[in-house]
């Protein structure tokens, strides 16, 4: 390929990337990935990069399976495309969505797919107010969200999430409103965990009773919030919102798309955490990331119900032949070799105990693991649970940056630091990664 500089200038000239300055790239330059295998990235310089973020939270099967491309072709050669609008189907489809039934938990065996994670949010905002129409209730419109919650970028799915950055370009649909996140390091105060926990679950009732039941649709929550920074939620928590849902017979989303597909040790973060939703959001790690696809996973009772009429709504690529069949055969590695088990293997206690020793540097406070997602936070004083002060920039970022010098990806928000590395990680490359993390986070400040 082009030298890196020659690269680098066209893609800032030419190349609008999401989520960036894109005017600062020019200066910068990017850095340009040109392989992958397992956990491991060479970038076009020839660096050597442990990945730990898995992409975007989602190459869980890792890098370089070459099944994946060989099933792709068969695909493409076979049958490259056909839709499943207007009462047509095709194998990989029907495949896929009776595999991801049988992975479900039970009484959830129904699957509309969609092209990404924000797509399958802004599906869901259809399906739950028309299952609300279909039931004689069309008033019941609104869906409680949360601060901080990540949904997508679509103006629905980023009108579902709750940061306000998003928000600012283009504004929020109507009929959303948001509820606390449940970040007891930085909002918990002198409350216990559990009693945080508690309380951060009654505003949904609190919200509730202030908009009427009448009104609200659903509740949509990530099991683990992941892009507001790997808050895992106490343990009082996610019962206290089932009690609610259940209580007020309101839909309980929960998006799936990073906590889906063994993420958390378990196939879906819902069975983590004792979870029962009404649908489910996928995405990711369906396809490890090797094909675009996501979906709704839709429980007997909301598909019975909203199965009675036409459903319109869908997307030219909802459950692309070539997707599809890529993600049946992700699926297939992962069983046959047992990955959802090997998460729990090598997370507890092996990396949880090696993620809470970085507790042991002076500027980590807080260390939350679940499963192979985890954050750390870095605090001037522990003690008191401090943010850096906005004079010293965002040393969350400059540990990223150092992290990127030593090699190894790890993302932040804000001043948390984060890992979601591919659910085939070694004890070895775990050690890797440790090391790396450490030596960045001293060097930072
Ligand atoms: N939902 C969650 C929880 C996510 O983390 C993401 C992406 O990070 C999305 C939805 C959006 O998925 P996509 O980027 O595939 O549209």
């Amino acid at each position: 390929h082009m030298p890196t500089a020659e690269l680098q200038a066209l893609d800032a000239a030419h190349h609008m990337h999401p989520f960036t300055a894109n005017t600062a790239l020019g200066s910068k330059g990017a850095r340009i990935m040109t392989q992958g295998k397992g956990v491991w990235l060479t970038d076009s310089e020839g660096n050597k990069i442990i990945d730990g973020m898995a992409g975007l939270w989602c190459v869980n099967i890792g890098y370089g399976r070459t099944e994946l491309g060989d099933v792709a072709k068969r695909q493409m050669d076979e049958l490259a495309y056909y839709n499943t609008f207007f009462q047509t189907s095709h194998v990989p489809a029907i495949a896929l969505a009776a595999k991801i039934a049988e992975l479900a938990p039970e009484g959830m065996n129904h699957v509309f797919f969609a092209g990404s994670g924000s797509e399958a949010n802004d599906t869901n905002i259809r399906l739950v107010r028309r299952y609300w129409d279909a039931k004689g209730q069309p008033e019941k419109r609104i869906i409680i969200a949360r601060t901080n919650g990540y949904h997508g970028s679509t103006i629905g799915g980023g009108s579902l999430g709750g940061m306000s950055g998003i928000h600012a370009h283009g504004g929020k649909i109507a009929g959303v409103v948001h509820i606390g996140e449940p970040n007891y390091w930085a909002q918990g105060g002198d409350m216990t965990p559990e009693a945080f926990g508690l309380a951060r679950a009654q505003e949904l009732e609190a919200m509730i009773l202030n908009l009427g039941v009448e009104n609200v649709a659903a509740f949509i929550g990530e099991p683990v919030q992941g892009a507001g920074g790997v808050i895992v939620p106490p343990s009082s928590y996610w019962p206290e919102i089932q009690r609610i849902v259940d209580k007020y017979g309101i839909l309980l989303i929960a998006d799936e798309v990073i906590t889906g597909f063994g993420r958390t040790g378990n196939w879906f973060g819902s069975q983590s955490f004792g979870i029962k939703p009404h649908i489910m959001t996928i995405a990711k790690g369906l396809s490890s990331g090797y094909q675009p696809i996501g979906g709704s996973i839709v429980c007997d009772e909301v598909a019975a119900v909203i199965g009675s009429d036409e459903f319109n709504h869908g997307y030219t690529y909802s459950g692309h032949p070539v997707a599809a069949a890529v993600a049946l055969e992700n699926l297939r590695i992962m069983q046959e070799e047992n990955i959802v088990a090997h998460v729990r293997d090598v997370a507890h206690p092996y990396l949880a105990k090696k993620w809470a020793g970085l507790m042991e540097h002076p500027m980590v406070g807080d260390a939350q693991l679940v499963g192979l997602m985890g954050s750390i936070a870095l605090t001037p004083n522990k003690a008191a649970r401090a943010k850096f002060s906005s004079d010293v920039g965002t040393v969350g970022y400059r540990c990223r940056e150092r992290c990127f010098a030593n090699n190894l990806i790890m993302r932040h928000v804000g001043d948390r630091m984060i890992i979601s590395p591919p659910l085939v990680i070694t004890l070895e490359e775990i050690d890797v990664l440790i090391e790396r993390a450490w030596v960045s986070i001293d060097e930072c400040y």
